[in-house]
């Protein structure tokens, strides 16, 4: 059982226990409603990445607002999903083991269920565990296009595989996958266009030596928070997967923005408590290594730029105080807004959903440590 959540519905801000996980709503909604209404008349799906929020009640806000279905990294990420009652999974993911293939197979009785190969080794045992299953699993050629991570090659080495999914029993060749996620923290606009850019030339080169071997090639999906809006004029893109924009956090606050591109606003906060002042110049707060992520750098505290998080153990966080106008005292409650939001998220039980000063929701995390 997790721990009982740091509020409740109703309960004021300012009562919320500490450290604990917040979600401004209506910034949050914002950022919904900003992504949905630019994907919308485009032509193209969306499909954003649950990696980022891994709860239920979210991926239902993105489905009420016309997302086709998520992303998930994870089987286990996907049967919570699918558990939950979204009816379309991409697992944007190779997936190893017998075990694992079986419980794909198993969720695709349920839902529609795609995962991606770059391996013809794969292509067997996907087959062989959907036709024990008696079910079938679309399946998608990821291609590098330029994070150098998985992926084949992109053009003939796309066909050759693509090729052996068509023919395979209990598969459903779609398409391709082709995220760049190399590509979204390129700080600079032009960079970030030039790596798309390159990623769209592999992209439709893999779909025309496809299409040349005469399969049929759906599905063109990829794209994050970084990039998706090249991917969406792309011409060449049929689906959009960016997860990270539902929340905003301070490493893509980093990236500058052309001035036609959308601003997201932060809308997650983990929220903390100055437990001591005792030593000059510095607060110390109740959130540390184990309410924060660090690997992309420490929090921001919001609205207090004389404020800045230095270092963290286990559960202690280190503000120096540059500015002692706006000295903390103890007990004082700070907003830092993470550096990474999606292992972030992954460290906490709950979401705690305020609007103005009031507590109106408490979410699960309920696929928090679904890894397998
Ligand atoms: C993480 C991820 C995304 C979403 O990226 P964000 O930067 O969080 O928007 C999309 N596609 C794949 C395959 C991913 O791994």
């Amino acid at each position: 059982m997790p721990p009982s959540p740091p509020a409740q519905p109703g309960d004021a801000v300012a009562a919320i226990d500490t450290p604990a996980l917040v979600v401004d709503l209506d910034a949050f909604e914002r950022n919904l409603d900003l992504m949905s209404n630019a994907v919308r008349g485009s032509g193209l799906a969306l499909r954003p990445h649950a990696k980022s929020h891994k709860c239920p009640e979210i991926a239902r806000a993105q489905v009420e607002r016309d997302a086709i279905g998520i992303c998930c990294q994870k089987v286990a990420e996907a049967e919570v999903f699918v558990d939950a009652g979204i009816r379309d999974v991409l697992v944007t993911n190779e997936i190893v083991g017998a075990g694992k293939l079986r419980r794909l197979a198993a969720i695709a009785h349920r839902a529609t269920i795609g995962v991606l190969v770059d391996d013809a080794g794969s292509v067997a045992e996907l087959s062989a565990a959907a036709t024990a299953a008696g079910a079938t699993l679309d399946v998608l050629v990821e291609v590098d296009v330029g994070a150098h991570r998985c992926g084949v090659p992109p053009g003939e080495p796309a066909a050759r595989l693509a090729t052996a999914i068509a023919r395979a029993p209990g598969l459903r060749l779609r398409g391709i996958h082709a995220y760049h996620g190399a590509a979204q923290h390129l700080r600079t606009p032009a960079e970030r266009c030039d790596a798309i850019a390159a990623a769209v030339r592999d992209a439709a080169a893999s779909r025309a030596a496809i299409e040349a071997a005469g399969i049929g090639c759906a599905v063109v999906t990829g794209a994050g928070t970084g990039t998706w809006q090249h991917e969406r004029d792309s011409g060449v893109y049929t689906e959009l997967q960016p997860g990270s924009y539902v929340f905003m956090d301070a490493d893509y606050g980093r990236n500058a923005l052309a001035p036609d591109q959308h601003h997201f606003e932060h809308s997650l906060f983990v929220l903390t408590t100055v437990m001591s002042v005792a030593v000059r110049s510095q607060a110390v707060v109740d959130a540390g290594l184990k309410a924060l992520a660090f690997d992309s750098g420490p929090p921001l505290v919001y609205g207090a730029p004389g404020l800045d998080f230095r270092r963290a153990s286990d559960e202690h966080g280190v503000v120096a105080v540059t500015d002692t106008a706006i000295a903390p005292r103890r007990g004082d409650r700070l907003w830092l807004v993470p550096g990474h939001c999606d292992p972030t998220v992954n460290l906490h039980d709950w979401i705690v959903g305020v609007r103005g000063e009031t507590v109106e929701s408490v979410w699960a995390v309920a696929a928090r440590g679904a890894l397998a």
